[in-house]
């Protein structure tokens, strides 16, 4: 049985739980170019934070180059895991 497979390269698990990760292709920091993480999620948005300087920018789910189907859903799965 072939599930789907999930692409793990941009999650790392940490004590306090899993972080999502964005590719710099797929966004990045508008102030320093930083590497971004979803730090909280909800129906309509997402707090994306930066890893380098902390800016942090709320956006809609589809704000990144992955049309909404890559980033948020793995961060909504995450939340209800209650790992986000
Ligand atoms: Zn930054």
């Amino acid at each position: 049985m072939f599930g789907r497979r999930i692409e793990v390269t941009w999650l790392i698990h940490r004590k306090r739980g899993v972080i999502v990760l964005l590719d710099l292709k797929d966004g990045k920091c508008r102030s320093c170019g930083g590497q971004l993480q979803i730090v909280d999620v909800d129906d309509a948005t997402m707090d994306a934070e930066c890893s380098e300087c902390g800016d942090s920018y709320r956006v809609e789910p589809n704000a990144f180059n992955d049309g909404g189907i890559k980033y948020w859903p793995e961060a909504m799965a995450a939340r209800e895991a209650g790992e986000l």
